[in-house]
């Protein structure tokens, strides 16, 4: 089709209209309506984000014209409007309110514009295969003039500065490159010959020479890991850098990162903090996206249904595999050390721990009931459900390590997701729900079905000491130090290994001690103390700074103490007898000599 002369069929345009009440104008026109009225929905979710969010709540105003005539529009449910029957093509003009600064929503204020295509773009129904062209127009007003644009989206014409003329080969993929428009600063690189931005919104000073430089070799690793070429033309890290925030949204070409400010590298330091590592690790997490679940996908996504929940038991797969090699491409391409990353490696191993829900609930299942659970949790969250991204991500670790044990490192992981990629991501071809654990057979002719019934299908715990061993890791556990020992560490020097056990975790409330999770079977249960419970005194004595932990910590296991406590408005007192704290914190460190396996599994560069 010559793109000059014939205009796709679904056109729109979206204006940033009135920042100051986060507000956008947003255009759709249908060259060719429904000759039965033309139907128009917002999706009810954005992909890779497992939960209904109904976009269309943010609506403010919606109408239609045609042929310079007014249209009637009706709603036929939550999320879907029917324009009236039209002779000639018709314009839907309607209003979004976007104030959501988080990567899944829309946002609009003085400073920049943020959104993306879910929450802003109607979905023509009928036509969601057509071609679509959108117009991105800047703010009107001086103060918006030094505005620039980022997005994957391919460039039709623009000005300078990016605004103008975007096209999408469908709607899926129209709302699968966000936008961002503001002051932001870019840093650029070349990861195996495809062209990578960095923009960064929001106040920060960060050392952008060396994110990029560090980024690049993380890409490289990936791109290395499935093969040369990169799927994408290029690619785009959006990052909106906030006071406190943490969030990343996968897309095609592009990702949408939300952090804080200090998990940017800060000038004058070669050093990788823990929250530049976290930072990485979230960039690379979403950087695997583009190969697994982007291109590599569940059948039940392909295509999305974006007007309900889509099931899949696979979520482990697409969340945890992503999971296992976000941190370990950090090692992989020497951005961290081996050390980093088995610290980072025993942390995982101790959220798992920590979770009781890890005996309830399966692999699959987590994966299935994403969108009530995972992503609706509560204050028993920890007792009811497992993650499918942490408990995922050492699955996929036993998967990687049994392989490689078995087959003395002639295949692994690495192999699986190759197949993966070349019958299923370069194909289109959607994955069944049994299809994985059949292309993980037969790559690497390993009998695997008794470890995929084990570790996917039932609550037994997983056998990382075993395979972390037989790798040349030695994995140990121990009480927590403190409410803030997230582990990945050996205990320190002061380590009270009689600390008592409580079970439940708080957050100070001035100077009380406010629970937000009463862990299952745990003393503070058994005593009748709940979630929501603010805990004023210990043995009648005042707490300081809501320091629960410290109000406890010279106590020991088998003592009794009172507890006073306010549920709702109410003083009660409970009487509880302490245990002995959990061996819920987990240390992973290299054994002592060499290790082949080792070697192979950590230092295996392409
Ligand atoms: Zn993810």
């Amino acid at each position: 089709m010559n793109r000059d002369t014939v205009s796709p069929a679904v056109r729109y345009r979206i204006v940033p209209a009135r920042p100051e009440a986060h507000v956008y104008e947003v255009t759709c026109t249908v060259e060719h309506p429904d000759p039965q009225g033309q139907r128009v929905a917002l999706p009810a979710w954005i992909p890779g984000s497992y939960m209904i969010r109904e976009f269309a709540r943010h609506v403010l105003s919606i109408s239609a014209r045609s042929a310079g005539k007014s249209v009637p529009v009706s709603k036929v449910d939550k999320h879907t409007w029917r324009a009236a029957p039209a002779d000639g093509a018709i314009t839907l003009c309607y209003e979004i309110y976007a104030w959501d600064l988080s990567v899944r929503g829309a946002h609009l204020d003085r400073t920049h514009g943020f959104f993306n295509g879910a929450c802003v773009f109607l979905r023509v129904l009928g036509s969601e295969r057509s071609e679509c062209e959108l117009e991105i127009a800047r703010p009107r007003g001086t103060r918006y003039r030094g505005w620039r644009l980022a997005t994957a989206m391919r460039q039709q014409r623009a000005d300078t500065q990016g605004f103008g003329i975007y096209e999408a080969a469908d709607y899926e993929e129209l709302i699968d490159h966000p936008v961002e428009m503001g002051t932001f600063d870019f840093a650029r690189f070349t990861a195996c010959g495809v062209p990578h931005e960095i923009a960064i919104t929001g106040r920060h000073r960060a050392d952008l020479p060396r994110l990029a430089r560090d980024l690049k070799r993380v890409c490289e690793q990936h791109i290395r890991l499935f093969g040369e070429p990169a799927p994408m033309e290029r690619y785009l890290f959006l990052v909106t850098a906030v006071g406190e925030g943490y969030g990343g949204l996968e897309h095609r070409a592009s990702t949408a990162l939300l952090c804080s400010r200090d998990d940017l590298p800060q000038p004058g330091t070669r050093k990788v903090t823990d929250r530049y590592r976290t930072f990485l690790g979230l960039c690379s997490h979403e950087y695997f996206h583009a190969w697994n679940v982007k291109r590599i996908k569940p059948a039940a996504f392909s295509p999305y249904d974006l007007d309900r929940e889509n099931y899949t038991r696979l979520l482990w797969a697409f969340e945890g595999i992503t999971s296992y090699y976000d941190d370990l491409a950090l090692v992989r391409s020497g951005v961290i050390t081996r050390e980093q990353y088995l610290e980072l490696l025993g942390r995982s191993i101790t959220s798992l721990l920590r979770a009781p829900g890890r005996r309830r609930q399966t692999l699959v299942d987590s994966s299935f009931d994403a969108w009530i659970k995972y992503y609706r949790q509560d204050e028993n969250s920890p007792n009811a459900i497992v993650s499918y991204y942490g408990k995922g991500s050492l699955v996929a670790l036993c998967l990687d390590l049994f392989i490689r044990q078995r087959t003395s490192a002639r295949k692994s992981l690495d192999d699986v997701m190759r197949a993966l990629w070349r019958q299923h991501g370069l194909t289109g071809e959607g994955v069944d729900e049994e299809e994985l654990e059949l292309v993980a057979e037969e790559v690497t002719g390993l009998a695997l079905k008794r470890q995929f019934d084990a570790w996917l299908r039932s609550t037994a715990e997983l056998p990382l000491a075993k395979l972390l061993a037989a790798h040349g890791v030695r994995m140990a556990t121990r009480p927590a130090e403190s409410a803030a020992d997230k582990g990945g560490k050996p205990a320190g020097p002061d380590a009270d290994p009689a600390r008592p056990g409580f079970g439940v975790r708080s957050r100070p409330e001035g100077k009380d001690a406010l629970l937000t999770h009463v862990l299952d079977q745990s003393p503070a249960q058994q005593a009748g103390l709940s979630a929501g419970d603010v805990i004023v005194a210990v043995d009648g004595l005042r707490l300081r700074d809501g320091a629960l932990d410290a109000a406890l910590a010279a106590r020991r296991a088998g003592e009794r103490v009172r507890i006073h406590a306010f549920r709702r408005d109410e003083l009660h007192e409970f009487e509880a007898v302490l245990g002995r704290a959990g061996q819920d914190t987990c240390f992973v460190e290299a054994a002592p000599g060499a290790s082949r396996l080792r070697e192979k599994w950590l230092g295996a560069r392409r």
